[in-house]
C-alpha cells in the first residue's frame, strides 16, 4: 500500500527559480506529511480499518479500537482479520456474520449494522477496491438509532398516556380484520369520559392530564394482553377486543370499564368524578372495514351518550340511518337562513296576580320545504354543535326587536340565547346592533341563557352578562331546576329572573317533590329579589298552584300557544279587555 501524497505543486514561474530539494529534505517532507496523515486518521471520530486482498490488517486508529475493545496487541500491521474477529466474538448478537468482508474479487461496498448483546449500535460500511484492499468505517450509531426509535414512538403513540394512538389503531384493525375473515371474532369498543370537560375546566389542565393518565392505567388494568387500547384524542378512547365469543365478551368488558371508570380518582388532592359511555361495534356485522367499525362504534356511543351517561350501547343500522338524516338535516340547515326559511312565533308571559300580558317570548320555527316545521329541540342542538347557531340567533335578535316594536311599549320581548353564542364572543355586538338597528328601547329586551352559558369559562360569562346588562338588557336564567342548578350561578351573577322549567310544573299536581322545587325555588326568588317565571302552565290548577307558592309570572298553553307576530299585539288587547270585564261589576268571565 502506498501512502497518498500531497498533488499540490507550486506555480511554475516559482518552480524554475526553486532549487531541487535534496532526497534527504524530500524524506523529511514526506515523513512529516505521513505523521500527520497518521494522526488525522488516528484522530478520526470513526473507527477506520484497513485490510489487504490477503485479509492481513494494514492499519487501524483508536477509535475502531474503542468500539470493538481490541487489544494493543492486535492491532500491529499484519494481524490476520480472522484474530481479531476471534476477539470480538461472543460480544456481538450475530458475530458469523460480522466475519463476512466482501469477496477480494471486485470493487463493492457492503454496508451493515449489528445490534450488540450491550445494547449499543454499531454500523460497519466496508469497501474492497479492485487491488484487494479492504476499507471499513465503523460507527457507533447507538444514540441516533434511539432518537429514531423515539421519533417513531412518537408517530405512534400519544404521548400523554403512551397509549396507541388512531394511526396504529386503524392498522392493527385491519390485520384483525384480516383474522376476522378466517373466523375469529373482533370487537371494537368505543369510549367518552363523562363530565371530564368539567373537571378540566374547573382544576386545571395539569389535574386532566393527570386524570387522563389514570384512565389510561385504568382501561389498561381492565383488558387482555392480546387486546388494544388507544387513545383517539382528547377524552376520546378505543378498545380492539380480539379471540373472545362475541357479543357477550365486549358487553362484560364494556360493564367493566364503565365500573372502573366511575370509581373517584384522586389527583392532586382533588376528588373527581367522572365515567364513561361505551358504544360497540362488532365485527363482521358491523363493518368489515376499520373506518366503517370506528364510524359505527361511534354512532353507538353516540347512541350511549344520548340514553344517559354510564351506559353501553351495541350499534344497530338505525343509528347509521339517523346519522345520515342528521348530515341532510345539517346541509338543509346551513342553507335555511339564506333560504329565508325561518320565522319566529311569540309565547305570551302572563302576570299571575291580574293576568295582564308582560311579555312575550321568542321561539325559532324552521319550516323544512320537505319536512315541514322541523322542532327547536331538534335543530337548536345541531347549529350550537356546527356553529351554525351564532348567524341564526343573529337573526333571531334582529327580527325579535323589530317585531316587539309592533307591541305595547309594556310588553317586553324575550329571546334565547345559547351558550355557544356566549364563547363566540359576538353576542355583545350583535344585541347593540339589532336595538341600535330597531330603535328598540333595551329595557324591552330580555335575554334567555341556561345554566350551560356558566360551566365553561364562568368568570367570562359574567364579566359578558354585565356588560349586556350595563347595556341596560335584561338577563334571565332559563329552564332552571333542570341540569346544574347550582347556587353558585345565582351567586355569580343577579338575575333578572329565574324561569322555572316546565318539567315541574307538568308533575307539580301529583308529586309532592315538583311541587316542593316550585315552591323552594319561587322562595329563593322572593329573598334574593328576582323574578320568577312559572313554565309550561296548561290547567287551572297548575296556575293556582303557581299562584299560591308565589310565582310571580306565568307561561304556557293555559294562556296561549306560541302565536305569530301578527297575532300578539291583539293579544294582549284582548287580554287587557278580559281584565277590565272582570273588574267591572257583574262580569261572569272570571
Ligand atoms: P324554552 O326556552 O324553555 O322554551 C319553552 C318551550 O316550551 C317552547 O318549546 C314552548 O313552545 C314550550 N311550551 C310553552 N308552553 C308550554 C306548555 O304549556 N306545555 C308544553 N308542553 N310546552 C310548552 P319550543 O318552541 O319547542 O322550544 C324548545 C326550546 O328550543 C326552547 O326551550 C329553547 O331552549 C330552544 N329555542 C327556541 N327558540 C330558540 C332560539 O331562538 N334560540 C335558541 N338558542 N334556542 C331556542
Ligand atoms: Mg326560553
Ligand atoms: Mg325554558
Amino acid at each position: 500500500m502506498t501512502a497518498p501524497v500531497s498533488t499540490a505543486e507550486p506555480p511554475a514561474s516559482k518552480r524554475a527559480a526553486a532549487p531541487l530539494p535534496s532526497d534527504d529534505a524530500r524524506l523529511r517532507a514526506l515523513a512529516a506529511e505521513n505523521a500527520a496523515l497518521r494522526l488525522a486518521i488516528e484522530r478520526l471520530p470513526h473507527g477506520l480499518c484497513m485490510f489487504d486482498g490477503a485479509d492481513r490488517l494494514v492499519l487501524a486508529n483508536r477509535r475502531y479500537r474503542e468500539i470493538w475493545d481490541l487489544p494493543e496487541a492486535l492491532m500491529r500491521p499484519g494481524t490476520p482479520f480472522a484474530d481479531i474477529l476471534a476477539a470480538t466474538r461472543g460480544r456481538e448478537a450475530e458475530w458469523s456474520r460480522l466475519a463476512e468482508l466482501p469477496p477480494p474479487d471486485r470493487d463493492r461496498t457492503r454496508r451493515r449494522e449489528w445490534v450488540m448483546d450491550d445494547g449499543r449500535t454499531i454500523s460497519i460500511v466496508v469497501t474492497r477496491l479492485a487491488d484487494g484492499t479492504a476499507i471499513a468505517v465503523h460507527e457507533d450509531v447507538t444514540e441516533q438509532r434511539r432518537t429514531e426509535a423515539r421519533i417513531a414512538h412518537l408517530a405512534r403513540h400519544d404521548a400523554l398516556t403512551g397509549l396507541v394512538n388512531r394511526a396504529v389503531l386503524r392498522e392493527e384493525l385491519e390485520r384483525l380484520l384480516a383474522r376476522n375473515a378466517r373466523g375469529e371474532d373482533l370487537a371494537l369498543l368505543y369510549l367518552d369520559l363523562d363530565r371530564f370537560k368539567a373537571v378540566n375546566d374547573s382544576h386545571g389542565h395539569p389535574v386532566g392530564d393527570e386524570l387522563l393518565r389514570e384512565v389510561a392505567a385504568r382501561l389498561r388494568g381492565c383488558v387482555r394482553d392480546t387486546d388494544l387500547v388507544a387513545r383517539l384524542g382528547g377524552d376520546e378512547f378505543a378498545i380492539a377486543q380480539c379471540g373472545a365469543p362475541q357479543p357477550t365478551a365486549s358487553r362484560r368488558l364494556a360493564q367493566r370499564l364503565i365500573e372502573a371508570l366511575s370509581a373517584p380518582f384522586e389527583i392532586a388532592g382533588v376528588q373527581a368524578h367522572i365515567g364513561t359511555s361505551v358504544g360497540i361495534a362488532v365485527a363482521p356485522f358491523d363493518g368489515d372495514d376499520p373506518d366503517t367499525l370506528l364510524k359505527n362504534a361511534d354512532l353507538a356511543l353516540y347512541r350511549a351518550k344520548a340514553d344517559g351517561r354510564g351506559a353501553l350501547r351495541y350499534f344497530e343500522p338505525a343509528m347509521d340511518e339517523r346519522a345520515r338524516r342528521r348530515r341532510t338535516l345539517e346541509a338543509d340547515l346551513r342553507a335555511a337562513l339564506a333560504l329565508q326559511q325561518f320565522h319566529l312565533e311569540y309565547q305570551p308571559v302572563v302576570r299571575v296576580a291580574d293576568a295582564a300580558v308582560c311579555g312575550v317570548e321568542a321561539l325559532l320555527r324552521w319550516r323544512h320545504p320537505v319536512r315541514g316545521e322541523v322542532s327547536p329541540a331538534e335543530f337548536v342542538p345541531l347549529a350550537e354543535d356546527t356553529g351554525l347557531i351564532v348567524p341564526i340567533g343573529r337573526w333571531v335578535l334582529e327580527q325579535a326587536c323589530r317585531d316587539a316594536l309592533r307591541w305595547p311599549a309594556s310588553v317586553r320581548v324575550a329571546v334565547n340565547v345559547s351558550a355557544v353564542q356566549f364563547r363566540h364572543g359576538a353576542l355583545l355586538r350583535d344585541v347593540a346592533h339589532a336595538l341600535a338597528h330597531s330603535g328598540l328601547a333595551a329595557g324591552r329586551l330580555e335575554l334567555e341563557i341556561t345554566e350551560s352559558v356558566m360551566l365553561r369559562e364562568p368568570a367570562q360569562a359574567v364579566a359578558q352578562l354585565a356588560q349586556l346588562r350595563a347595556h341596560g338588557v335584561g338577563v334571565a336564567l332559563d329552564d332552571f331546576g333542570t341540569g346544574y342548578s347550582s347556587l353558585s350561578t345565582l351567586h355569580a351573577f343577579r338575575f333578572d329572573r329565574l324561569k322555572i322549567d316546565r318539567s315541574f310544573v307538568h308533575d307539580v299536581e301529583r308529586d309532592a317533590g315538583a311541587r316542593s322545587i316550585v315552591r323552594a325555588v319561587a322562595g329563593l326568588g322572593r329573598s334574593l329579589g328576582i323574578a320568577t317565571t312559572i313554565e309550561g302552565v296548561e290547567t287551572p290548577e297548575q296556575l293556582a298552584i303557581a299562584r299560591d307558592e308565589g310565582c310571580i309570572e306565568a307561561q304556557g298553553h293555559l294562556f296561549s300557544r306560541p302565536r305569530p307576530a301578527d297575532a300578539i299585539a291583539a293579544f294582549v288587547a284582548s287580554a287587557a279587555a278580559g281584565r277590565s270585564r272582570a273588574a267591572s261589576p257583574g262580569s261572569a268571565d272570571v
